[in-house]
């Protein structure tokens, strides 16, 4: 029995892989209308930061794992005290919660990371400006962003005055140098607890608004030495901070090489093309690793796989509207591969996924493209 913590649209992309594999999966999700459970019999209604109700579900689980990584770390360290398998575990899981304490791990192992430093008013901004390169800079918030949220790219002081005024008492903070990157990239790798590696190739992604909007696997132009020091440091990073399931590390491209932007320690966006494009996907991967099971062939099926995000915009229609659109896609190209994670339409929320694959990338490209225009609204033939 695998528990997942959080109700997401990862927990329910895990479960056509439990399903093969004939292993139950049991799901802890905060609302009974969230993703996955929707989709997932064994959920129990019950919040991430509720000790007790953490503590009861795990009970009933072999191994514990997670759609976010938001659930408070002593009540993992309680859950491991009590005997409870919790994979990945709070020592690796508090690099993903704090970009303070990633950024000052991965720089003492000598991982590649952009300039950063630890600011607590825009004074400090100010003061550390320099030694980051001037203005624009990036500041962030430590804990809680996602999808963009928490990452200001700052022009001059005045703005890192508004920022840090307009948030939560308590929040910490680290400036970062703004990095002139090429592109993003992404490297995903499954890790066991005995240590089994298996990397996926390195896929380029491109966020709008901070959001990640289409995966092209594997990235384009990239050159066998920058794929092969990716995933090197992938892997680096997994082995460093003992991760065990799914490890996403996104990256940026520089004229000059690669830079650790963040890191996920779950199945992770990137690695929804997967599902269709790979020989194991990263869900079946993330449930054998947590297991300690012989990891699957994360290779790719086709030479190209194309993944772009359903995002609700203001066309979007309603859920049914978007399910309705189905025909029209499902007719003009009967390849396309269709995932709907079973969320309210709501503008600027990732309501689900297509993939294209095949040999020609611009044409996987432009199907997929058009799948997802159509089924969010935005055209209509
Ligand atoms: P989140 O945790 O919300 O996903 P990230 O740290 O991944 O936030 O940042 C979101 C986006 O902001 C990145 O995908 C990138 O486009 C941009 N960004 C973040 N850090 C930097 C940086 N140091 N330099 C330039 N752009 C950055």
């Amino acid at each position: 029995v695998v528990g997942i913590i959080g109700g997401g649209q990862l927990a329910r992309m895990c479960a056509p892989a439990a399903s093969r594999l004939g292993i139950e999966l049991r799901v802890l999700a905060a609302r009974p209308d969230e993703s996955a459970a929707q989709a997932i019999v064994a959920t129990t209604i019950g919040d991430h930061d509720d000790r007790d109700a953490v503590l009861a579900f795990a009970r009933g689980c072999d191994v514990v794992t997670f759609d976010h990584e938001h659930v408070p770390l002593a009540i993992l360290e309680e859950l491991v005290a009590d005997g409870g398998l919790v994979r990945p575990g709070p020592g690796a899981l508090a690099h993903a919660q704090d970009k303070l304490l990633m950024r000052a791990r991965l720089a003492a192992a000598g991982l590649p990371v952009p300039k950063w430093a630890r600011v607590e008013s825009a004074d400090d901004v100010v003061s550390v400006a320099d030694s980051l390169g001037g203005f624009p800079l990036v500041l962030k918030t430590a804990r809680g962003g996602y999808d963009g949220r928490g990452v200001w790219v700052l022009t001059d002081a005045s703005m890192a005055r508004d920022v840090m005024a307009g948030a939560p008492v308590g929040a910490e903070w680290l400036a970062e140098a703004f990095v002139p990157f090429t592109r993003e990239l992404s490297a995903q790798v499954a890790r066991s607890p005995h240590g089994q590696v298996a990397a996926y190739p390195i896929v380029q992604t491109e966020q709008v608004e901070g959001m990640c909007r289409v995966v092209t696997a594997p990235a384009p132009d990239l050159s066998d030495d920058l794929a092969n020091a990716a995933q090197q440091v992938a892997m680096s990073v997994a082995a460093e901070l003992d991760v065990t399931g799914m490890l996403a590390v996104e990256l940026f491209e520089t004229e000059d090489g690669i830079l650790i932007n963040e890191l996920a320690m779950r199945p992770h966006n990137s690695g929804h093309w997967s599902i269709d494009g790979a020989i194991t996907d990263q869900f079946e991967n993330h449930l054998r690793a947590v297991l300690d099971w012989p990891l699957g062939d994360p290779r790719s099926r086709a030479p190209w796989a194309i993944m772009v995000n359903l995002v609700g915009g203001q066309s979007t229609g309603s859920y049914n509207d978007v399910v309705l659109a189905y025909r029209h896609v499902m007719a003009r190209d009967p390849e396309v591969r269709i995932h709907l994670y079973g969320k309210e339409v709501r503008p600027g929320r990732k309501l689900g996924h297509v993939t294209t694959y095949g040999a020609d990338r611009s044409a996987a490209r432009a199907r997929a493209e058009h799948a997802a225009d159509y089924l969010m609204g935005e055209i209509n033939e």
